[in-house]
């Protein structure tokens, strides 16, 4: 629970472009590239590959860990809620669900029993 509240500093990072992400990247893979290949006898091209592929297998993993990580995003202001009048019901266990407020004309149905719930129709008053 503590990493979700310390994500509102993250944005400040995640304003940056991505070219400037990435050239970051690539000096840290040329540095360490030319510092192991000067170091070991190891040929150029198996330490550059290598390094290459180590950095992509990093960013990808960390893509998957942000998705775990990412908090959804922060509520509405109340006067840009519109008024609903939907009835949603679980096709697996029958419940029945009313939204009245939603942050949009047709907004997506809620989940119940791990599946989205199915409209059974706007209420007319
Ligand atoms: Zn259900």
């Amino acid at each position: 629970m503590d990493e979700i509240e310390e994500q509102p500093t993250e944005s400040a990072g995640k304003s940056r472009p991505w070219w400037m992400r990435l050239s970051v990247w690539a000096v840290v893979i040329v540095v360490s590239g030319i510092i192991i290949h000067s170091v070991f006898d190891i040929p150029s091209r198996t330490v550059f590959g290598a390094l290459i592929l180590g950095a992509l297998i990093l960013r990808v993993g960390f893509f998957f860990l942000q998705q775990f990580a990412t908090p959804p995003p922060a509520p509405p202001d109340p006067g840009t809620l519109r008024k609903v009048k939907l009835l949603y019901r679980c096709s697996i266990c029958g419940t029945e669900v009313r939204m009245t407020a939603a942050n949009d004309e047709d907004p997506e149905p809620p989940r119940h029993c791990m599946d989205d719930m199915e409209l059974v129709a706007p209420i007319m008053e």
